[in-house]
């Protein structure tokens, strides 16, 4: 039996617009990253008696550009609504925020995220998105659940977010991180935000085995994060009903290996949704929407498509080299600067990303623009590998020094690592190891497997 089966999953992704300058309601600096705690408030953002928020007019540009991007459907009036709720990190007592009932509506509705699992593709449909203002951050000294009091930066209270709610479209945690791999990559492509960076991407999951209560584990960090989550709150809740025990809808918690219970669930009566007075309506119109459509960038799957047209990648390979917009970026860049490069060169230039690049970047954490390497050394390395200066294992050992921006001529030389360049050496000691070895030159007749056995006996002698 299907280990996912009955399983549904629906993410609310919580995006924060990194892009914008200024908080969603007063014009606080937004860039809280790094700053003094609490130096970047305002009474607007501190939810003090009397002030009044105005609109960041660039948000709503933002907020459109997204919503196009992922093919929903704008609401062209709404209102921003209270939620009401009473926490720390929110000292107003309500977050502005928006709502799609009792008159209030979504930003807008619907769109579609496409993924692929195991080469068959597959549309997750979005309920809507909407816009929202970030509450304050809380730091919580150790565990959420033990720590023995919290500090609070208000610095982040009021910055802008855009909710992307789904359908609980999704099976497995495999198809969770594929749906939020497009997402990302989607977000990263329209400008509007730098989703690597701390918290600017943050996930609730929801969760829940057909025909029983669902929970919701609130705040995971990262893809990785949310598919370890996911994976571990199917086996609690399946192991649950195995034994007969009555699932309640709640909130959890996950600290990295297990989900906690955090506090049954609220619905949506306890918040007190109401229209918020202190905002006029909100009208867009189709002239505004086709202006920020006219002027939205390329999309991933364009990219995509492009690149299989153009240097004919083939579609894995496309795909995973447009997901981050900086390492597609990067590879354009590079494969202009030869215009001797072709098909071949562009698949060794795009392997060389996603395989030595990518694995470093991973094990380093670091992004590509966080490093010294520039696209002309992936140029160079592989001339130097079609060139038969060195081998692709050679040249796969130089990774480290090319990401501190080392020049390949100059590591070449400083490692003193070439292939034999003397055709003439080269011949003779292939000949020398095919008198050695009559044995495996007998195999090698009955079986062209045995070669590997006599290039290894060159490589040790050419090494000795
Ligand atoms: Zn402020």
């Amino acid at each position: 039996m299907n280990d996912y089966e009955n399983v549904l999953i629906g993410l609310e992704v919580h995006i924060q617009l990194t892009a914008l300058k200024t908080k969603l309601f007063c014009a606080c600096d937004a860039d809280y990253r790094g700053k003094p705690p609490n130096t970047l408030t305002c009474p607007i953002c501190l939810g003090l008696p009397g002030s009044l928020p105005v609109a960041n007019e660039k948000s709503i540009e933002f907020a459109t550009r997204l919503a196009l991007a992922l093919k929903c459907s704008i609401n062209n009036r709404f209102y921003f609504f209270r939620k009401n709720y009473y926490y720390p990190d929110l000292p107003k007592g309500f977050q502005i925020s928006q709502y799609n009932r009792a008159g209030g509506k979504a930003f807008a509705d619907g769109g579609i995220i496409e993924i692929e699992i195991d080469e068959t593709p597959k549309e997750i449909l979005l309920n809507r998105i909407h816009l929202e203002e970030d509450p304050a951050r809380i730091v919580h000294e150790g565990s959420i659940s033990t720590s023995p009091y919290a500090l609070i930066d208000y610095n982040r209270s009021g910055t802008t977010l855009i909710e992307v709610v789904s359908e609980p479209d999704m099976k497995s945690p495999a198809e969770a991180r594929e749906y939020l791999k497009q997402l990302m990559s989607i977000v990263q492509y329209t400008g509007i935000s730098d989703p690597s960076l701390e918290g600017a991407f943050r996930v609730d999951a929801n969760i829940s085995i057909k025909g029983h209560e669902r929970s919701e584990v609130k705040n995971i960090n990262s893809i990785k994060e949310v598919e370890s989550a996911l994976d571990h709150e199917i086996k609690r809740q399946k192991l649950a009903i195995k034994r007969g025990t009555k699932l309640i809808q709640e909130t959890r918690h996950w600290d990295g290996e297990k989900t906690i219970s955090l506090r049954s669930k609220e619905f949506e009566a306890d918040y007190r949704y109401f229209p918020e007075q202190d905002l006029v309506p909100f009208e867009i119109d189709d002239e505004f929407i086709e202006n920020v459509r006219n002027k939205l960038p390329e999309m991933p799957k364009e990219r995509k498509i492009r690149y299989q047209k153009d240097y004919q990648l083939n579609e894995f390979d496309a795909g995973i080299l447009v997901l981050d917009k900086n390492i597609a970026d990067f590879f354009e860049e590079g494969i202009q600067l030869d215009k001797s490069f072709g098909p071949n060169e562009y698949k060794l230039y795009c392997n060389w990303l996603m395989n030595q690049v990518s694995r470093w970047l991973n094990e380093n954490n670091k992004k590509i623009s966080e490093t010294r390497l520039k696209p002309q050394q992936l140029v160079d390395i592989i001339k130097t590998i079609n060139e038969n200066t060195i081998s692709t294992k050679i040249a796969s050992s130089f990774i480290e020094e090319m990401m501190k921006g080392t020049s390949i001529s100059d590591i070449i030389k400083k490692t003193g690592k070439t292939v034999i360049s003397d055709k003439e050496e080269l011949e003779s000691i292939c000949r020398e190891v095919i008198e050695e070895n009559p044995k495996i030159v007998e195999d090698f007749k009955k079986n062209p497997k045995a070669i590997q056995a006599l290039k290894g006996r060159v490589m040790k002698k050419k090494r000795s």
